[in-house]
């Protein structure tokens, strides 16, 4: 059987299998955990009753094929959610995705040929660096802080590596896996180097909905509204719930249409009678009270994590401090510098604490010493017990 598939194109190719044997572990676990590893809502936070209501409605009748474009119904929908955004948009830029993972698979397949390069944040969304190393990519990552992708290294990164990148894959608000934010001014700049490269700066924007403090940071397509090098991949797998698999794509036409033509190919169109489920919640108008009833809830649960993290290890790490999303990023230092998250994940698990170890956010594996913590899914009583585990077992793990 394995004669039969091609190899993979990267040994980091199957970076996705770290994520996934830290689930298949997690899933394993009889006792107690509490899970700071997945990014997903917890589904006590899911409009479950909302959507039992919209779906019992919009799918009667809905069981034929649909439009490769998405339905109409949902498509004018996601026009209105951009105006009241701040970020209007046009029907012929807009394709409805299966989960925000085909978008970037259609950014990454329509853009690269094999060997091509892309420049990721580092560290970044595991699926996303997975995606351009399927196609074949060189990816390389650029360094961030807390104001995201530190644009000024990259000229000196291209430089370095000879050629020009083919895409930049960013997630510049409340980053997977950090929680930071890229500056508006870096935004521009980021713009200005992908124009000056012909690159195409994919977008990726899963999270920006979910602001719990400061001020709204303009998203790249916001910032050079219609520019042809900007491919804005959107969800509702964070905002609504992950298992519909419904997202979108805001591209230039010309490249919609080439989108359109390649979703034929791999799965014809979103399934139908979902896009009318989440038409039809839109449509009631469910998406606005639902996130302003959670992000409340997710800034009490991040400065709980950060409360609880500053008590009990005091400064044996560093954490970002994200004002939106789901995760933040911690890095062990001081009596605890150079702790491998990786070794530290079992002791951590039977603990009873799961998170994800850093090297699985690189392509290069490094960054062992830091990982990443969702805040989105516990209560602040289960992350101040978390945090405590953590503590114990990394307290073992670095003394064994
Ligand atoms: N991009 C980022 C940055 C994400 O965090 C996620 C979900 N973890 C996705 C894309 C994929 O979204 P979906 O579940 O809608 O495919």
């Amino acid at each position: 059987m394995t004669r039969l598939l091609a190899p993979p194109r990267s040994d980091r190719e199957l970076v996705g299998s770290l994520i996934d044997s830290s689930t298949a572990l997690l899933a394993a676990q009889t006792h107690d955990v509490v899970r700071f590893a997945m990014g997903a809502p917890s589904e006590d936070l899911m409009p479950i009753a909302e959507l039992d209501e919209a779906f019992a409605t919009a799918r009667r009748g809905r069981y034929d094929y649909g439009d490769s474009a998405g339905e109409p119904r949902l498509r004018e929908q996601i026009l209105r959610l951009a105006a009241e955004a701040g970020a209007p948009t046009r029907d012929e830029r807009v394709l409805v995705t299966t989960g925000g993972m085909q978008g970037l698979d259609l950014a990454f397949k329509l853009c690269l040929d094999p060997g091509d390069l892309v420049i990721v944040e580092a560290p970044t969304y595991t699926n996303g660096h997975a995606t351009a190393l399927s196609y074949g990519a060189e990816v390389l990552g650029a360094p961030t802080d807390a104001d995201g992708l530190v644009v000024d290294a990259l000229p000196g990164l291209v430089e370095r590596a000879g050629r020009l990148p083919r895409a930049i894959y960013t997630i510049p608000t409340f980053q997977n896996p950090t929680g930071v934010t890229m500056s508006r001014e870096r935004r521009v700049r980021l713009l200005e180097l992908a124009e000056r490269w012909g690159a195409l700066v994919i977008e990726d924007d899963p999270y920006g909905m979910l602001r719990f403090d400061g001020d709204p940071a303009p998203s790249l397509a916001q910032i050079a509204p219609d520019h042809p090098l900007v491919f804005q991949v959107r969800t509702f797998s964070k905002t609504i719930a992950p298992g519909l698999r419904v997202g979108w794509i805001d591209v230039d036409p010309e490249l919609r249409e080439r989108a359109v033509a390649a979703k034929q190919a791999m799965d014809t169109c979103t399934g139908v009678p979902v896009q009318h489920g989440v038409a039809a919640f839109l449509e009631a108008g469910r998406l606005r009270p639902h996130v302003d009833r959670l992000l409340p809830l997710y800034r009490e649960r991040k400065d709980a994590m950060r409360r609880e993290l500053d008590r009990v290890f005091g400064d044996r790490v560093v954490a970002t401090d994200p004002e939106g999303g789901f995760f933040l990023w911690l890095t062990f230092t001081g009596e605890l510098g150079g702790l491998d998250t990786e070794a530290l994940f079992p002791d951590a698990l039977a603990e009873g604490v799961a998170y994800i170890p850093g090297p699985a956010f690189t392509v290069d594996g490094s960054m062992r010493d830091a990982l990443r913590l969702c805040f989105a899914t516990s209560s602040p009583e289960r992350i101040a017990e978390g945090v405590e585990r953590l503590a114990r077992a990394a307290e073992r793990t670095a003394g064994g």
